[in-house]
Order: structure tokens, then sequence, then C-alpha cells
């Protein structure tokens, strides 16, 4: 990746910031900045107008932030967040916003993800689910890959006796252009362990989330 200055990776403070007190000579990150600067052009845009000189800077930081996933491991998020305790009963999280890029337009993709898993003497913090779908989320993806992804991460950093992982997204790539259809969504699932093997476990968690 390439050399960049310190500044800080969160997006914008506001879709309409013009930073125009700021050094308009500010470089995040000359090469990518470059890059959106062409593709600017390549689009019949002028890049030099008041509205868009600081956009390249603005779209590789909101680049950068949409893949920060790449930078990051499951075991980075989970660590100092597992507990020992002996309930076995199922713990579900639903409606876990995430947005993510396609990787074959890199177009938004979102929607919510249903967690659930039962616990094996370890349960994880709550808040620790929705960063996991996080790490994944915020890369290129696919749906189904996603699913699987959270689900084999989960699987393994609890050591449950099973995850199940449900995503419900609409996908920007089919609404705004291609077939454009906008109300369909795009369901998945991963079940492991005891969520694949048992009916009636699978069929708690589909209650649970509604489904
Ligand atoms: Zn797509």
């Amino acid at each position: 990746m390439a050399l960049k200055q310190n500044l800080p990776l969160d997006p914008d403070p506001g879709h309409y910031v013009a930073s125009l007190d700021e050094d308009d000579d500010l470089v995040y990150d000359a090469e990518f900045e470059k890059l959106v600067h062409q593709m600017l052009v390549r689009v019949g845009e002028d890049p030099t107008r008041e509205g868009l000189k600081r956009t390249p800077l603005r779209v590789a930081k909101a680049l950068d932030f949409l893949t920060s996933g790449y930078a990051l491991s499951v075991e980075d998020v989970v660590s100092n967040a597992l507990f020992h305790e002996d309930g076995k009963e199922m713990v579900v999280v639903r409606d876990i916003e995430f947005y993510s890029l396609c990787e074959h337009h890199m177009l938004p993709f979102f929607g919510h993800a249903h967690v659930g898993y039962l616990p094996n003497k370890k349960v994880i913090g709550l808040s620790k689910i929705a960063r996991v779908v996080d790490v994944f989320a915020r890369r290129l993806q696919v749906q189904e890959r996603l699913t699987t992804q959270v689900a084999d991460a989960l699987m393994g950093a609890l050591d449950a006796h099973g995850v199940a992982v449900v995503l419900e997204a609409s996908h920007t790539c089919m609404m705004m252009r291609g077939v454009q259809k906008q109300k369909s969504s795009t369901i998945t699932s991963a079940m492991r362990g005891s969520f694949e093997s048992s009916t009636r476990t699978r069929a708690e968690f589909m209650s649970f989330i509604g489904r």
C-alpha cells in the first residue's frame, strides 16, 4: 500500500465539508488520488471544479475505510473478549447492520446479519460479533463468502457447539444497474455444528430471527 500521511481513516465529518480553510495541497495518498482524478476525467467530469477539488482525497479515504477489514484479523477483534461461562443456551444477535462492496462492481451491498451460536464453555462479548462481521464486510466480497467467513471465524474463535449466520442484503449493482430490481433482497446462510446437524436447533434459531 502506498505511503500515507497520518490522516485519520474515518470518513469525512460531513458530506458537504469542502475543507476550504484547510490546506488545499494536503495529500492523503498521491497515487490513489491520481487514479480517482483520472476516473473523474474518464466519466466526463472536470476535476478542477470547486465541488470536485477534494474528491480524489475523499474517495481514497472512503475506499480505505470501506476495505479496512483487510488490515484486521478476527484474533485482533476477539482477543480479550472471550469469557468462560458454563451456560449452554443459544445466543442470538440479530439485525446487525453491515455494509460491504461487491467484488464484481465495487458497488455497495448492505443489509443485516443474524448470528447465533451454542456456547461450549466460552462466550464472546456481544458487540464483538458485530465487529467480526465488519472485519469481513469491509473487504471486496460476495455475499456467500462473507456469510461463510463469519460463520467459520466464529466457529474457530469460540470453539462452539454450533454457529449459524444468516445475511439479508440488497445489492446496489442489481438495483442501480443491470437488471434494476430495486425490491429484491438476497438471503444467504451458513450453518455449522449443531445448527447443521439438528433441524430443531436450526428451527429455533430461525424463529428467533423471525424467519
Ligand atoms: Zn456486483
